[in-house]
């Protein structure tokens, strides 16, 4: 197995907010992520696959540096991401970069393609040829040189997302962060972006992490897929293994309602599993283990004790009951 360049371990994020109650408004503490840890082998690709609200671009925005952690310890390459005078070295931030979901809000429209792909170069490459590190860039994503002279709002939304992409190799990146960079795209270009980001993956030796609320698109792209709710991950696997095999009830109740195009497919779908109830409140998550409103395997144990992290199967973990204490990760 390769090495682990990121590690991740018992991260978490709360944020107080103004809740307003039947009376009156209150302070109340929202547990974003709630106690994460996973590793990242280099040159994988960790899905971390969740609805909205489960966490997933907290994490993001952790990694990359826009917000600190409540609690926990994150080293890449063995260096920690969050020393204590809370300044994160040059190296680092030239070795991890993210590309947003809104590539339209990730330009600055009142600048050229070349003076937004300069940014980056002057602050991390200020010896190197900025004209010909751009014209570098946009051979890299397949975008003709010509593209340099346009402005933002001259591009389609594929054609900004893959000059975001460009943007975040101008620093030789080993470790990019995904964060949804096709779902504010046409279904007609998610597959041309998805191309592009496999293959630079492959020749420049990227490790990604890509974050989505589309388990089906991690089906023939992630390495591993972690699966997060309400701040926790409830499985994490091998890709091969959590499409064939997934144990977690919340797993496999996502994965028996994507649509499949052959009854092959089909065949390895779980069976449908209906949810009994609601997704709780983030700002009222229920005691016990927080799937338990709508589980339909709950016991009465998932009402009291927030199930661990246990290793199920070789790196196969699941966060519930049903697999009893074994072996912590971690
Ligand atoms: Fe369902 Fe209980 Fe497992 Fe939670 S711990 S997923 S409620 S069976």
């Amino acid at each position: 197995m390769s090495e682990a360049i990121l590690e991740v371990r018992d991260l978490k994020k709360h944020f107080v907010v103004d809740h307003i109650g039947t009376f009156r408004r209150q302070p109340v503490t929202v547990r974003a992520v709630d106690g994460i840890s996973f590793d990242l082998q280099a040159g994988e690709t960790l899905g971390l696959v969740g609805e909205s609200g489960s966490g997933k671009s907290t994490i993001a925005y952790i990694l990359a540096g826009m917000y600190r952690p409540t609690q926990g310890r994150i080293h890449f390459r063995g260096l920690d991401l969050f020393s204590e005078n809370g300044k994160r070295p040059l190296f680092l931030k030239k070795e991890i970069q993210i590309v947003f979901q809104d590539p339209g809000s990730s330009l600055n429209p009142r600048r050229t393609i070349a003076q937004n792909l300069a940014v980056p170069l002057q602050i991390h490459k200020p010896d190197k040829n900025i004209m010909r590190e751009t014209l570098r860039l946009l051979e890299l994503v397949d975008l003709p040189a010509i593209y340099m002279y346009k402005y933002p709002n001259m591009l389609s939304g594929g054609e900004k997302q893959i000059v975001a992409i460009a943007r975040a190799l101008a620093t030789d990146p080993s470790f990019m962060i995904l964060d949804e960079p096709t779902s504010a795209l046409d279904v007609s270009v998610q597959g041309k972006v998805i191309n592009l980001l496999m293959r630079l993956q492959s020749d420049l030796d990227l490790t990604y992490l890509f974050i989505t609320h589309d388990l089906s698109l991690m089906r023939n792209i992630a390495t591993r897929v972690a699966i997060m709710y309400l701040g926790k991950i409830c499985e994490i696997s091998k890709g091969s293994e959590f499409f064939q095999n997934p144990q977690h009830p919340y797993t496999q109740m996502l994965l028996s309602s994507i649509p499949v195009v052959s009854k092959d497919e089909e065949k390895l779908k779980p069976a449908k599993m209906i949810p009994t109830g609601e997704i709780p409140s983030p700002v009222n998550i229920p005691p016990g283990c927080s799937f338990n409103t709508r589980c339909p395997k709950k016991m009465d144990v998932c009402f009291e004790i927030d199930p661990d992290f246990v290793e199920i199967s070789r790196q196969h973990f699941a966060r519930c009951h049903l697999f009893g204490q074994t072996q912590k990760q971690g």
